[in-house]
């Protein structure tokens, strides 16, 4: 195992990595591994998908697969070594198709089809063992001693930018936004990758490329939030829990979000976000369930004890899950692209299991004392007060704007987005994103001539 793509990695006289058996994260050697294998049969499908789409062929099942196959190996989403097993078999299925797609458009085109190799043609081992061999294919570290580090590092830079793009792209697509010329550049991308390239220039090239294609997936992101959901308005969120029967969602997805309070209307179940699904409040089309009663808990990296005396059941969507402890194991659910070895998932919105658990749990017995944080100051929102806030900054009542954001890290004493925040100036304005947030929302930071001083412009796409 070899995994240095966050913050949480592991640090040694070898330099950065998590090389154990275990990842800081909770990763086994086996799972990332299989990771590691995983994205080596997603370039294969991309090869093929690349060149098939420079001749017209377009596959959206295919486009689904490789979004969300990519999503997985990101951390903290997904540790079930059984999922990742059945995604290199299905990668190794839709890697077959998109050949025999661009073979058969290459006849039409009266072209002869190019042959391809490596990841092209790998064929997955049926053991766990044999695959886990196997997967050293796909090692971050592969050829290290001949192509040396700083090629490994380039090759790197661009590979977990193409993940950020997927995990977007396939927020984006469930909103119902995509882009033939998105998914053109990304088959590109990993086809460069797959070529296993050597040049520091067109690999530098290559990590800016990766940047502008994710300002367009951020866009199609937005785009399909705000056509969905409408664009969000500065919105009071209650932070203390309510009496009643209870759900917990995390994560990012407001898709699932959304399929939840449908299927629990009516219930009396009562539905709290947790971590980056804060920000869902902001949107005009929440606003019409009376059941999603706020918001509980803070960051992912304090699951363990939110979860733990969280009374109803959790639904973890999309990212950021770390190890269930045996108290609310079997009252967590996952969905989307995230797994944990032995934790029910959820497949196709179908919700039946987790309201069934709900019922088993006691809930809140009584009301908490009210306490409230606002969040909705999105970028419609902040422009609609646009002249407002260029004449505080004209007569100097506004001197800076900050932003603090982005996600958080678990190390105890990390505690600089508190004190950046806390020592912003009293004319300065803080917009802020990301789970990052949590570590300084609960402030009053107070108001200039009615502009609030902290600004919650949602989540990190939302940037
Ligand atoms: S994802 Fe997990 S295994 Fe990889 S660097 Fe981060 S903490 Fe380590
Ligand atoms: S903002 Fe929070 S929930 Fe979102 S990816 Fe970062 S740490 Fe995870």
């Amino acid at each position: 195992m070899y995994c240095y793509q966050c913050e949480q990695t592991q640090n040694s006289a070898e330099g950065p990595g998590c090389r154990a058996e275990v990842g800081t994260c909770g990763k086994d050697a086996l799972t990332a591994d299989l990771q590691d294998l995983l994205i080596y049969m997603a370039k294969g499908i991309s090869m093929y998908a690349h060149r098939a789409g420079q001749l017209g062929v377009v596959d959206s099942e295919v486009n689904g697969f490789v979004l969300e196959a990519i999503f997985t190996t990101l951390t903290n989403v997904n540790f079930d070594e059984k999922r990742f097993e059945g995604l290199i078999e299905s990668a190794a299925c839709y890697r077959d198709r998109m050949r025999a797609a661009y073979q058969a458009a290459c006849a039409k085109a009266g072209q002869v089809p190019e042959v391809l190799s490596g990841p092209a043609v790998c064929n997955p081992e049926h053991e766990l063992a044999a695959l886990q061999k196997q997967a050293e294919l796909g090692a971050i570290t592969a050829g290290l001693s001949t192509i040396g580090e700083d090629i490994v590092g380039l090759r790197a830079l661009v590979l977990y930018g193409m993940k950020g793009v997927a995990a977007y792209a396939n927020h984006a697509r469930l909103l119902g936004q995509e882009s033939d010329e998105v998914y053109a550049t990304f088959y590109e991308a990993m086809d460069f990758l797959a070529s296993e390239p050597t040049e520091v220039d067109a690999l530098l090239g290559w990590a800016l490329k990766v940047g502008e294609l994710n300002y367009r997936v951020m866009q199609l992101l937005d785009a399909g939030s705000t056509g969905r959901y409408g664009h969000p308005i500065p919105t009071e969120v209650r932070t203390t829990p309510v009496k009643g029967k209870s759900i917990l969602v995390s994560g990012h997805d407001m898709v699932d979000l959304e399929a939840l309070l449908q299927q629990t209307e009516g219930m009396g179940i009562n539905i709290y976000t947790h971590g980056e699904l804060l920000p869902a409040h902001g949107y005009p089309a929440f606003h019409k369930y009376p059941h999603l009663k706020g918001n509980y808990g803070t960051a992912w990296q304090r699951q363990k004890t939110e979860f733990a005396e969280f009374p109803g059941a959790v639904l973890m969507t999309s990212n950021c899950i770390i190890e269930p402890m045996e108290s609310y194991r079997g009252r967590i659910f996952t969905c989307g692209p995230v797994g944990w070895p032995g934790v029910s998932h959820i497949e196709e919105h179908d919700f039946s299991g987790l309201i069934a658990a709900v019922q088993a749990e006691p809930g809140f017995l009584e009301d908490s004392e009210p306490a409230t944080v606002t969040v909705g100051f999105a970028r419609n929102a902040v422009l609609g007060v646009a002249d407002k806030v260029i004449d505080a900054v004209k007569q100097g009542q506004i001197s800076r704007f900050f932003v603090i954001g982005g996600c958080d890290g678990a190390r105890p004493g990390r505690n600089y987005y508190t004190q950046v925040a806390e020592e912003v100036p009293m004319d300065g304005v803080i917009l802020t994103l990301g789970c990052a947030k949590y570590r300084f929302n609960d402030h009053d930071f107070g108001d200039i001539g009615g502009i609030p001083r902290l600004l919650d412009v949602g989540q990190c796409n939302d940037t």
